[in-house]
């Protein structure tokens, strides 16, 4: 049927400018089968939906019924496409990727749902004549805050590639009715508020409880001998918990197919409350139903930290399990429990060690409940599974507890047992005979007084491949991390450079800019984002300079209206806006940043006559509730900020606002107005930041260290339009090896003894001497681990650069505009291609229009 015949005309209508060209035929089928409403069509649908889907009219209407009007006719759209993309996908009995997450950070998905159906400009017009403002309309949407930070958010650009790119896919991941904390700030400090982000429903998600699952838990494993005398393990777990499965379908660049979002919320299990009920507990059924349900309550608000406790284990493992489960369920349906081509049609991308459960588990599944040999099984596992690895940070490497696997989950302990002993007998043996120190090193189980199992150690003995996300992430992932893991399999290590969506970071949110690229590179290149290296040569034209620069200004005039209202604070758009906006961690070191704007500060009131380029520091970022300093530094850039923003000596010339809630949809605010793109990590600890791609596409300069994916930004758009500082991460080690002593640069340079002394005084917190007294002690009598005071000078050097070419508006410009034009291969679509090309072995399929 479909199967020959879907090649057609996906791939040429990429050049229909279609946006524009739709509002006349009634039926306008256009070129990629993609049905664009007309804006009366719109109109119609909108009001409709608000009268028989909402109940309400367009007298009566809330702002919230018009947003969720405006989703349903949408949503008509996607579910249209997506039935077309399960029919493709199911006729042709497709590999795909199960790409598991625990985290996504999604945002909105409104504009970006028009954007990538290009229906956009047609919603708004519809909008218009209803009376509505789209942009007043679109800010009703609360974000999906399913994660923490770079993590999370580079899933949902892949899902968005996926989609684009009509690679066969799923994203699985976790319905937290909770999702990341709201931020606000009082009295200066960091106060954290649930985010109950679908209090009164998400409209773009859809329920199907036809494909719940039953997720065992706890008991103990019973061993039975068959009468031919082989052993069988049986659990017999303490109860079982219900997953449920809410979609949420993501339209890839003119709807080239749907890849959708599934995401399992926890539910207690009928048949567990009833033997409760009838023993007359209708108080501890209740308890037990609310545990049930906590499963899936809420984020755990950590980023690059491990929290080792049992719900975020039972989270792990209750997701992973669930998705297996499906995964199960849709081969079996085609394949009818014959698992010899179950490797040739799945691929299952683990991102980061945060889905390892689902190793054993799926050992599990295919051994006591599929009746495979052990060897069968983990042959199938081996070529299944492939794994992510997003840091070397020891503290973010996660361990879990053994007795904590002994009371979820005993069965699949056993199963790690046995893996360690094949691996430990097999592999290790071979290559480095009788050594008890190797043993220990590369087991899966740390002993010691409370035994860990080593969830990493896991993912790269089952994997089929093990990816870093930065060329320098990948090396030490290669070199430090796992090396004795590289000299037994050497193949099995590779890189995949992070990339994020240009059609959100771009396209969306920055339509001035996106106008410019549809000029000069035509309107393809949210496509093909290497594509807008045609910009740069503009970058030699007067005229083009100016009007790369008046959307850069406009973007700040509307910035600095948002920072007024959020903040209070009235920053003046002709100011240099130098930007740090990311997750709070020493290892990024906004305190690096605050300590330059101390001595910035000092400077100007040692010498009131002293003019320097008008500076706006913003920053943006939530702190872990737990992570004291981290607060501490939120604290002390607001008491610092109140200071300066309010003396009048300085005459405006330096601001520092920090905007409260940090999330996506304030990114998509704040990083097309940023002339400065703050990325200062000490070199080696930043794996690879995503955030420093967002910047440059939109025409930031970045201000960072050779960390990450910045050495690659760097060596796209040049170190000459870029300002660079900082030790190298070879000269890091060596500096750590020799032995760092903070206090030999505290004592030699006056300028950072200053800022650092001024910390203890009460001169920012009036009548509270040592209020910020934390952070010098962290960098003097802690012993500054991540080499803050080692950088400074050089960062204070790379800051007086950025004032002296902000001066010349004319290479500035230049340099943007470079920056922006360079960033081709930081489209999550190369990373997406990267996956496919040396892990996953993908085909696309062009999806077909009818069923
Ligand atoms: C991109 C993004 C991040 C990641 O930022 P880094 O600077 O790379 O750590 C974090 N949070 C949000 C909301 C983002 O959009």
């Amino acid at each position: 049927m479909a199967s020959k015949h879907s090649k057609k005309t996906a791939n040429t209508t990429a050049k229909a400018p279609v946006a524009d060209a739709v509002n006349t035929a009634a039926e306008c089928s256009c070129t990629n089968d993609l049905f664009h409403p007309t804006v009366e069509q719109f109109k119609d649908s909108i009001t409709t939906h608000l009268r028989r889907s909402i109940g309400t009219s367009e007298k009566k209407a809330s702002p919230l019924a018009w947003w969720q009007a405006v989703v349903y006719a949408v949503n008509e759209l996607v579910f249209e496409r997506l039935t077309q993309t399960q029919f493709t996908h199911a006729s042709n009995d497709t590999r795909a990727v199960n790409y598991l997450s625990a985290e996504f950070l999604m945002g909105r998905l409104t504009v970006n749902n028009m954007c990538n159906l290009e229906v956009y400009d047609t919603c708004k017009k519809a909008l218009a004549e209803l009376g509505i403002d789209i942009n007043e309309l679109c800010d009703e949407e609360p974000d999906m805050a399913l994660g923490n930070g770079g993590l999370g958010r580079l899933a949902a650009c892949y899902i968005d590639s996926l989609a684009t790119l009509k690679y066969p896919s799923i994203g699985y991941g976790l319905h937290y009715e909770n999702g990341l904390f709201r931020q606000e700030i009082r009295g200066g400090r960091q106060v954290e508020r649930p985010d109950s982000w679908r209090e009164y429903g998400c409209p773009w998600e859809v329920c199907r409880p036809e494909s719940t699952q039953e997720i065992p838990v706890g008991g103990y494993v019973e061993v039975q001998t068959a009468p031919d005398g082989t052993e069988q393990k049986v659990w017999h777990p303490a109860h079982m918990i219900k997953g449920v499965p809410w979609d949420i379908p993501v339209v890839g660049f003119r709807g080239a197919s749907v890849t959708v979002l599934r995401l399992w919320e926890s539910r207690a299990t009928e048949q567990f409350n009833w033997d409760v009920f009838n023993a007359g507990g209708y108080v501890d059924a209740q308890e037990e139903k609310a545990q049930c349900e906590t499963i899936s309550k809420v984020l755990y608000p950590n980023d690059s930290t491990e929290a080792g406790k049992m719900l975020r284990l039972t989270q792990q493992y209750f997701f992973c399990a669930c998705s297996l489960k499906d995964i199960l369920r849709r081969y079996n349906r085609a394949h009818h429990h014959d698992y010899s081509s179950f490797a040739s049609k799945i691929a299952i991308q683990l991102n980061d060690t945060h889905p390892t459960i689902a190793v054993p588990e799926l050992m599990r599944l295919l051994i006591d409940e599929e009746g495979l040999s052990w060897d069968a099984a983990w042959k199938i596992v081996t070529e299944v599974f492939a794994y992510t690895n997003h840091t070397l940070l020891p503290e973010a490497l996660e361990k879990w507890p053994v007795y904590l696997f002994e009371r979820l989950l005993p069965r699949h302990l056993e199963i790690i047992y046995e893996i360690n002993a094949h691996f430990l007998d097999g592999e290790v043996e071979r290559m480095w005979p009788g050594d008890n120190e190797k043993r220990a090193k590369l087991s899966i189980i740390e002993e010691g007084p409370c035994r860990m199992v080593r969830m990493a150690n896991l993912c790269v003995i089952a994997s089929r491949r093990v990816n870093g996300v930065a060329e320098i992430h990948s090396k030490l992932v290669r070199e430090q991390l796992f090396p004795e893991f590289a000299a037994i399999w050497p193949d099995r290590f590779c890189n995949v450079t992070n990339g994020v969506t240009p059609r959100r970071w771009l396209l969306a949110c920055n339509p001035g800019l996106a106008e410019l690229y549809n000029e000069v590179s035509g309107k393809d290149w949210p496509l093909h984002l290497e594509s807008c290296a045609k910009m740069r040569p503009y970058a030699d034209n007067a005229d083009f300079r100016k009007r790369f620069m008046d959307v850069k200004h406009a973007n700040k005039v509307a910035l600095a209206a948002e920072i007024k209202k959020l903040c209070g604070v009235d920053v003046d758009p002709n100011a240099l806006f130098d930007v740090q906006v990311k997750r709070l961690h020493e290892y990024k070191r906004q305190h690096l940043n605050l300590l330059y704007i101390l001595s910035l500060y000092n400077e100007l009131l040692a010498d009131p006559a002293k003019t320097i380029v008008p500076q706006v520091f913003i920053f943006g970022a939530k702190a872990a509730p737990a992570y004291t300093l981290a607060k501490d530094i939120i604290y002390a850039i607001n008491k610092i900020g109140e200071r300066i923003n309010n003396d009048h000596r300085i005459r405006n010339q330096l601001k520092v606002v920090f905007i409260p809630n940090y999330r996506v949809s304030l990114a998509e605010k704040i990083i097309p107005a940023a002339d400065i793109s703050e990325q200062i990590s000490t070199a080696g600890y930043e794996a690879s930041g995503t955030s420093n791609m967002k910047f440059s596409m939109n025409g930031a300069l970045t201000l960072g260290t050779m960390d990450g994916a910045n050495i690659e930004i760097v060596a796209e758009a040049g170190v000459e339009n870029n300002f660079i500082f900082g030790l190298s991460v070879e000269e890091v080690q060596e500096l750590k090896a020799r032995g760092y002593n903070p206090w030999d640069y505290y004592n030699a340079d006056p300028v950072l003894k200053s800022a650092l002394d001024w910390l203890d005084t009460d001169y920012f917190t009036p009548g509270q001497a040592g209020a910020l007294s934390s952070i010098k002690r962290s960098l003097l009598d802690h012993g500054d681990p991540f080499l803050v005071l080692a950088d400074f000078a050089s960062y204070r050097d790379a800051h007086k650069r950025v004032e002296e070419m902000y001066k010349d508006k004319e290479r500035w410009a230049r340099a943007a505009i470079i920056n922006s034009a360079s960033m081709g291969k930081f489209s999550s679509d190369r990373s997406i291609e990267d996956y496919v090309h040396n892990i996953w072995s993908l085909k696309s399929f062009d999806v077909a229009e009818h069923k």
